[in-house]
């Protein structure tokens, strides 16, 4: 296990615009605001939703793809810094008109119908993205 002592920092409330990307918005604001290591979370709707689910064994991303409006009904997912710029990490559960849901890892491409964020930025710990062997992935 791996901890950092961390400090509140801004917090930052918003609204996504109808039609825009989920993924790319949020990071365009924190790349605006030198936001580089933060909390966030979404409520809303979505028009399109595109996620990812780890294949472990393979240490691939299986990307799917729903072109059906969901509601947002469950996100959670952080800031940090990947290649120099804010990365957004956050997972995602999308419901449909029967309440079916789906869900996985979020992709940039799901278009917001409305989209509510709050953003609370951490200070005192530096959150880098650097490849890990074990898992494949790009982690802190
Ligand atoms: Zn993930």
């Amino acid at each position: 296990m791996r901890f950092w002592e961390a400090t509140a920092g801004r917090a930052f409330v918003g609204r996504l615009d109808t039609g825009s990307d989920l993924v790319q918005e949020i990071e365009r604001f924190c790349a605006e605001h030198g936001i580089v290591a933060a909390q966030v979370t979404v409520i809303g709707a979505v028009r399109h939703a595109r996620f990812a689910y780890y294949e472990q064994d393979d240490h691939r991303y299986r990307e799917l793809d729903s072109a059906t409006h969901h509601e947002i009904v469950g996100f959670t997912g952080n800031i940090s810094l990947r290649d120099d710029r804010p990365f957004l990490h956050a997972h995602a559960t999308f419901a449909d008109a029967d309440g079916a849901t789906v869900g996985g890892h979020l992709l940039p491409g799901c278009e917001i119908f409305a989209g509510e964020v709050m953003i609370r930025e951490i200070g005192g710990a530096s959150l880098v993205r650097r490849p890990d062997e074990a898992t494949g992935l790009a982690l802190w």
